[in-house]
Parts: C-alpha cells; structure tokens; sequence
C-alpha cells in the first residue's frame, strides 16, 4: 500500500493562500488569471480564470505520495473514453504533471487541471428519477472505463476506501462528540461489517472513482448530468463499492425514499452487471459508507473548525445515516437481489378456500387521508385506527383495513420527511375464527408469523394466529391456526426477510410490486384507490381556466386541512404558512359545527329579517373606529374593494382614485383598475384606465426613498402630484392603500405615510379607503388594523379572508353618510352577502380569535419568528431582509445586499425545496423574491421553529 490513512489519520487541509496559488500557478504552469478558493476536505483547490480558459489548480494533501497523483491523472486520461466530461491534464512547459513546490512552509505537490464547467447536484433537493439513473450510468461506464487501467500509485488506503471501512470508523469514533451517537454508528458499522464478512473474498477489484457523488457530478442547464469531477479518491477498490458511495449520495438527497437508489443501482448494472454478491454486498457498504461520512464530517470539523464545506455537510450526513441504518438490511438484500435479477413476478394466487368464515360480510374501514371518520384531529390520536375499527364493528362483523391505502394515521406533523403512510397488507379485525389456508403450500415460522410459500413463488405471511399448524406441507383448506383477534394478511415477493407492513410514498411503485395487493387469496377486494395526483391535475388543467393557476410545477393533492396543517393524498403532512385566509386555522371543530347547524336551520339572502345578521354587522361596526358605524356584506376581497371605490365616488361626485403601485387590490373590474403588481400583471403599468393615478410606492427597503424616516420624502412627491392633477383639472374621489404592503411581503410604510397621505388626500376632498383585507384582523399581534400601526383612522375599510376563514365573505365599513350617498344609484343587493350561514361564520371566526387570543399568539409567535428569521439572516447572504409584524412577516431574498437584486429564481427554488422539507411558503412581491409568511394565526412556536429549521437547510443548499 502506498499510502494509508491509517498510519495518518489526521488530514488537515495544507495552508496554501490564494496568493500563494496565483503564483504558484504563474511560475509552474505560465497560468495567471483571478483565482478562487474551492471546497475540498482534505486538500486546497483554487479555480483560476485565465484569459484562454477555467483551470483548477490542485494542492494535495502531504500524506499524498506523487505516484498516487501521477495515478489520478491516469485515471483521468482512461475516463475520457465515457463520454463524460472530465478535467484535461494540463502540463507545465517541461512535461511534468506532477510538481513538487514550496508553500505555506511545506513541501506541496501541485497539478493543474482543466475546469469542467457546471454546477455540482450538491445544491439540489431532491434527486429525480432522472437524476439517479444518470449517476448510475456515469458509474457503470467509469467503472468499466477504469477496469483496466493498471498504476502503482492505486494501491491506496484512503480513508473513503470501503475495504477499510471497518477500521476508519473505528479509529474516528471518538471525534463524535454525543455517546449516543457513538453508540449507533458503532453497532450500524458492525452489523454491516458481520453482513460482508462473508462476501468480502468474492468481491471483484479493480480502480474506482471513489467519490462519484452529488459534489463531484456537474450539470450544464437542463441536463441531468454533463461531467464528474475530483478525481482524487481513485484507487483500487471493489467495483460495488463505487456504486455504494454513489447511493449513499442519492439517500442524502431523498432520504425518505431508501429504495431511489434503485434507478441508480439498475442503469450501473447496465452498464457493468453485477454478481448476485455484489448485489448482497451493496446495502452494507451503503451504510458503512454513510457511516465513514458521519465520523469523518466530525474529525474534520474538530481539525479544522473553520471549514464551512465539512460543517454544512453534517445535518445531511448523520440524516443519512439514519435512514441507512434504520432498514432491514434483509429486504434490502433481497430488493437487490430481485431488481438485479429480474425475471417475472410471481402471481398472487386466487383463494380455494377461504381464509376466514364470515370475511365475504366484513366491513371496510376507510383509514385514508380524506377519511370522513378521522374528522377534528382524531387522526393524531395514538389509538385512532382502533377507534375507528371498534365504531366499525359495533354490530358485530368482522371489518379489514385496506391495502394500497396511505393512512392518515400514519402521518407525522412537523416532519422533514415523508412518513412511511403506505400500507402492504390488510388487517382482518375478528374476535375468533379459525383461519385455513386459502391455497396450498409449504409452511415455515417467522417470529411471530406464519408464511405459507405457494406454488409460482411468493409468500403469503400471516401474523397474529395462535395454535399455528405444525404441518409443513399444506392442501388448500388445512388449518393454519386461530384468530383471536387482528389478523396481517401480506403477500410477498421478497422471498425470505419479513416485508415491512409500511412502506414510504416514494418508493410506493416498488413496494406495490413486492407486496401486491392480497384480494384475490382473501376471496374480498381489500384495496383501497390509488391516489393520482398527476392525473387530477390534467383533469385540472383540461377544465379549468389557465390563468387561475396553481401553486408549485408539480404540486402536493391536498386534501385535509387540520390548524396550520395541511395533508396531502399521501399522508404527507405540510406546515402552511400561506393560508392567512385561514385567519383560526383549517378544519375548525367550532366553525364546522357552527356552519352545519346554520345550514341545516336555514340559509338565504339579507333582504329577509334574521337575527345574526344584526349580531354580526353590529360585532364588526364594534371593531372599527369611532364613527365607522355602517356595514355592507358581501363575498370577497374584490367585492369589498370595489363597493368601497364606488362609495368614494359617490360621496365626492369625483371619478379619479389614487392607488399605491406594486398593490393588488383584486380581480372585479373596479379592484383590479387600481392593482398595478407586476407579480400579477406584468403588463399592469400601462394598461391602467384614465381615472386610476398611481402613487410611488413608499417601499422604505427599494423604494426611491429609503429607510424607516423616509415618509417625509415620499409626502412631499404625493404632494407634488396631488397639486399637478389639481392643475390638471383631475378631480379626485380618494386614495386606496393597503395599510402594510401585503403584495409586497409585508412591507412596514414608512413611519406615519398612511397618516400623511390621508391628510394630504382629505384636504383635497377625497375619501380615504384602508385595504385591511390582507394585513387586518388580529394578524399583527400588536394593532387589530393596520390602520393602527401608522396611526391613521380611514374613512372606509374593507375586509374578507380571515373574517370568513375561507367562507367567502367580505365586508366595508364607513361612516353613516358615506354609506348613504350609494342611494343616488338605486339600492345595494348581494344574493349571499351576509346569508345567515355566512353571518354564522364571521361571528364564530369573531369568537374563536377572542376565546383562543390569536391576536396574542400572532404576537408572539410572530415576535418569535420575526426574531428567529432575523438570527437566519446574519449567516445567509441571500437573506436581505426580513418585513412585516405579528404574523404578517416577508423574507425578501436577493443576490446581493448592497444593490437588493432580486434573488427571484432563488426563491423559486427555496420554495419548491421547502415542500420537499414539509412547509408550503410562496413568493410575493414584484420581483417574485419575498416569501410570503402568513400562516393561520394559531401557528404554534414549534411549528414556527420547524419552519426554521427548513429553511436553514434550504439555504445553505441554495445560498
Ligand atoms: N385586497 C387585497 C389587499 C388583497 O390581497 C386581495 C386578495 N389577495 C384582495 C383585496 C381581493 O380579495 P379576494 O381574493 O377575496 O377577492
């Protein structure tokens, strides 16, 4: 061995400054040009753009020997014939490759290569099933470009050598600091290590890669993968144990779908086919190599804390080696072995016998996310299968649970990953029977289960009989044991380990596979519907008006909503922190009661007399300043918003409406003429109609003015305007502004705008609308109104989302006389306007929001976050500032601080990567680059945390 990591454990990077790098590179290789530092662990590399091209020039580690270099280029010139692109091997002017330098105090080998362009994956989410097969492909083909090359200088011991595995570990323990910690990536290392014992010898050898990983695979734009970079951890290794370190790099990016590496591990096999002992020899070397990650990441960061590359790795790691660990590693040999071998799958064979007297009659019990049964948070509780099973049976039947279903039951709130919600088998609920086989077949004892292997191959296991046979050959009909209470019923194509009972939605098509649905040998159709939420969404899209679009690409089906939780199809629990229409949160047992019973009572328009219709109109004149006394109701935000710029109209006899720029208003004829958000309407600006003027947006964060002081500036240009449409002849009916720039991502105005603007409107006639129905309602934790915040008082204000909850309701309040002069254009009718169901539900949003204080939750959680978001900004650039107060908060990302460059295709990403970690946040703003923070206001300080959290990963990712 020419080198070992072993005899030198500690491999701190060599201190070479960027200085030294740009002369080292001038003076070597006659190469000048800006230089960079790149990441590595172990050794320095610097990108050097030169007038004729890119350059990476490479500092190794002193523990390297130069043969070991010379054998990477090597390495490097054999890869070539893949296809993929990899670094050139740039010489100096007299030949050499491989020079040996003075640096920092040391003596430093150096090579300078070609740059491959491309980002690394490192940076993306999720990995798709394109992604994960290209990795697989690049593998297999480097592997059987590398079979023949032959170097002294591969006879290495690195640390990430698998065929060390055992011992790195060992020797790096103590670096983590957590006992516990040490505990569990000791005994994962020794499992797996007894699992290769005896597969070691039968292993094949020969040059890898070593590290073809998310860090080391760049792509060009679309593609999927364009070229593989670092080359330096080749050596001779075993062949699968390429393909090992290449899955463990696709766990860390999909982490709750262990079976993803399938798409890698079959487009490698492609390529280069493997042994039936490779395939057993894989999931161990997976988790030795997920193992070595976590040891290693803890040494590094304890050698050299100043390495932000190892320290942002290690959430990630430790998060793969859990779910690494955390498998059968029987099933997964046996998955392996399977997807490796293919061949047909066995049949489930149709029952000649029934399994149970009584099973044609049973009951099934619905345990799906939609589930009727699972209503006002019941899902969480720990025994609600058991409830609903025991509802199910009272008179008496036996009932089954149903295969294929993705219970709710199982779902996680505030989980970064997708809980395991598919169910591979069916519970048969009887109080005693005896079970016969329903076909014929050979009998062995599992723990507690017994598995009938049947003619064709598969496993029927049945789990939960008692007095089981002794027989080991059975004929359809024999006694198999009794039933004194549930029955598993599974069917399996594993052949041999248990199959787990849950399965992760992810790898949902793979487990359908290899645990298909027992209908026919239970004689019943025990399936539940598969969810498709690709083909909802074409159905979607086919009847559905385009421009009403949808959140995300490839969005989540929701189809529960529980507080600030939202579930979709899957079980997949998500924090929303987008519903603020969601003013008490979704699926409120109050509301839902509250609405029924109204329902049932009665529902129809306000031109009859009913009683709640004065509760409510009076309740909401109560919030409202001193003489705003009059309430019209109606359906929406829009509706509110024009009635109100028709009220303004009418009490002035003047046409002309200021509106703030950047605003949304809402979509009717008149609330839409006065929203000009280019997140909206691109075309906003010059498609305004004569009697809208537009205002500056006094944004104090990119607006012309800046700062918290900044009111006095932007008055003065309203002035200016004002006195101009004066010249003009403009006669003026009032100003419309949201009070906090919700469109904006809660922009705060600048201190006392909304209170100066007022004057300056009023003192030329004009009536002053607050648009609260975004940012009012309690939302601010510190003012009920927005109003309040900038110490106005409006003449009108309208409301809808959170008064409704998601009812469509809305409403305008304004003083008496202004009300009055609508009489001039006849009378006012909205068919559901304030309906009794719709009155039902504005008094007990009113009530729930007292009687739970949300005001004060909004407060302080809202403080909470605001602070939390804060803290996240001093280590994220992208982070330019966080808006807003209470619950109404924006995180504006841009590129750069100094010139807040909209970082908009960032937020898309944070976005999407934020569903992929369980939260649904969008982007707002004219730039699309402020996530919009805005969840039910009964948000919990966990569930804020959760969000994070998230976040914190996402950015590190995206930063
Ligand atoms: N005003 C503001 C400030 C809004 O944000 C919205 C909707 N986003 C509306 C009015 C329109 O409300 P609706 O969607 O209920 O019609």
């Amino acid at each position: 061995m020419i080198s070992s990591f072993l005899d030198s454990p500690a491999l701190p990077r060599p201190l070479v400054s960027v200085d030294e790098a740009a002369r080292i590179a001038a003076v070597e290789f006659g190469v000048t040009g800006g230089v960079t530092e790149l990441g590595s662990n172990q050794d320095r590399n610097f990108r050097i753009d030169a007038e004729d091209g890119r350059y990476v020039l490479k500092v190794a580690n002193p523990a390297f020997d130069p043969e070991e270099l010379a054998a990477q280029n090597a390495a490097l010139d054999a890869a070539r014939g893949t296809g993929l692109a990899v670094p050139a091997v740039v010489a100096a002017p007299d030949g050499r490759t491989v020079i040996e330098v003075e640096a920092g105090g040391q003596r430093l080998h150096v090579r300078l290569l070609g740059y491959v362009e491309g980002t690394p994956l490192t940076g993306d989410g999720r990995f798709g099933s394109g992604t994960r097969a290209a990795l697989g492909a690049a593998g297999g083909a480097l592997a059987a470009a590398l079979a023949g090359l032959e170097h002294p200088g591969l006879a290495r011991g690195t640390q990430w050598n698998l065929e060390i595995a055992g011992e790195v570990v060992g020797l790096l323990l103590p670096a983590v600091p957590q006992a516990d910690r040490r505990d569990a990536v000791a005994a994962a290392t020794d499992a797996a290590l007894a699992r290769l014992a005896p597969l070691r010898a039968a292993l094949r050898r020969q040059p890898i890669h070593g590290d073809l990983t998310d860090d080391n695979v760049v792509r060009v734009g679309d593609a999927a993968m364009s070229g593989v970079i670092d080359f330096g951890d080749v050596a001779e290794s075993w062949l699968v144990a390429e393909l090992a370190v290449t899955c463990a790099s696709v766990l860390h990016h999909n982490p709750d779908q262990p079976l993803a590496i399938l798409d890698t591990v079959t487009a490698f096999a492609a390529e280069m086919p493997l042994t039936e002992e490779e395939a057993d020899a894989l999931w161990p070397l997976i988790v030795l190599r997920t193992a070595v990650l976590v040891v290693s990441g803890e040494q590094q960061v304890t050698l050299d804390g100043d390495n932000d590359y190892a320290d942002i790795n290690r959430a990630a790691e430790e998060r793969a080696f859990r779910v690494a660990a955390a498998q059968d590693p029987d099933v997964m040999a046996a998955v392996l072995r399977r997807t490796l071998g293919g061949g047909e799958p066995a049949p489930v064979p149709a029952a000649e016998a029934p399994l149970l007297p009584g099973l044609g009659e049973a009951v099934t019990v619905d345990l799906s996310v939609p589930s009727r049964a699972l209503g006002a948070g019941l899902w969480l509780s720990p025994d609600a299968d058991t409830q609903i099973v025991a509802a199910a049976r009272a008179d008496g039947r036996a009932a089954l649970t149903r295969w294929g279903e993705h219970r709710l039951t199982r779902s996680r709130l505030r989980s970064a990953e997708a809980p395991a919600t598919l169910t591979l088998g069916v519970e048969v609920h009887v109080s005693a029977g005896q079970v016969t086989a329903p076909v014929g077949g050979t009998v062995r004892h599992a723990g507690d289960a017994l598995v009938l292997g049947v003619a064709g191959g598969g496993e029927l296991w049945l789990t939960g009989l008692a007095d089981r046979t002794t027989e080991s050959s059975i004929a359809p009909g024999a006694p198999l044991g009794q039933a004194r209470g549930p029955l598993t019923v599974q069917f399996s194509r594993l052949g041999g380990p248990r199959p787990p009972l849950f399965a992760a939605p992810g790898d949902g098509a793979t487990w359908r596979l290899l645990c298909p649905d027992p209908s026919p040998l239970l004689g019943v159709a025990a399936a539940a519907p598969e969810p498709d939420p690709s083909g909802a969404l074409a159905a979607r899209d086919s009847s559905f008006g385009a421009v009403q679009e949808h959140y995300y690409a490839d969005p989540p089906q929701i189809e529960r909503g529980w507080r600030e939780h939202l579930v979709d199809v899957h079980g997949r629990a998500y924090v929303d922190l987008v519903n603020n229409v969601t003013s008490i949160g979704h699926g409120h047992p109050r509301l839902v009661d509250a609405v029924a019973g109204q329902w049932a009572l009665l529902n129809t328009n306000s031109r009859f007399h009913y009683g709640v219709l004065a509760q409510f109109t009076e309740r909401l004149a109560s919030l409202a300043p001193d003489g705003l006394d009059t309430v019209f109701l109606v359906n929406s935000g829009s509706e509110a918003v024009d009635l109100a710029l028709r009220l303004a109209t009418a009490a002035t006899g003047a046409p002309t409406v200021l509106a703030l720029r950047e605003a949304y208003h809402g979509w009717t004829l008149g609330s839409d003429a006065v929203s000009s958000s280019l997140g909206d309407n691109p075309g906003a600006l010059d498609s305004r109609p004569d009697w809208v003027r537009l205002v500056e947006n006094p944004n104090p964060y990119r607006g012309r003015h800046r700062g918290a002081d900044s009111a006095p500036a932007y008055l003065a240009d309203l002035e200016r305007q004002l006195d101009g449409m004066a010249a003009e002849g403009v006669r003026l009916a009032g100003l419309i502004a949201e009070p906090i720039f919700g469109n904006g991502g809660g922009v705060l105005l600048p201190d006392g705008y909304l209170r100066g603007a007022f004057d300056l409107v009023r003192a030329r006639g004009g009536i002053c609308i607050a648009d609260e129905v975004q940012v009012g309602y309690g939302r601010l934790g510190d003012w009920f109104w927005g109003f309040e915040q900038q110490g106005a008082v409006p003449d009108v204000i309208t409301i809808a989302k959170a008064m409704g909850n998601g009812h469509p309701l809305g409403a305008v309040i304004t003083r008496r006389e202004i009300a009055d002069s609508l009489a001039a254009e006849g009378s006012l009718f909205s068919s559901a306007g304030g309906s009794p169901v719709s009155c039902v539900v504005g008094l007990t949003v009113l009530d729930v929001l007292e009687e739970e204080g949300l005001q004060d939750n909004a407060r302080a959680v809202g403080g909470h976050l605001r602070s939390e978001l804060l803290r996240l900004g001093e280590r994220h650039p992208l982070i330019g500032a966080v808006h807003g107060h209470g619950l109404y908060l924006g995180v504006e990302l841009v590129r750069d601080r100094a010139s807040a460059e909209p970082a908009t295709e960032e937020a898309a990403r944070v976005c999407d990567e934020l569903l992929a970690e369980g939260c649904i946040v969008q982007p707002t703003g004219d730039g699309k680059n402020v996530l919009k923070i805005k969840p039910p206001m009964c948000i919990t300080r966990e569930s804020a945390d959760f969000f994070v959290s998230a976040l914190d990963r996402v950015l590190s990712r995206v930063g």
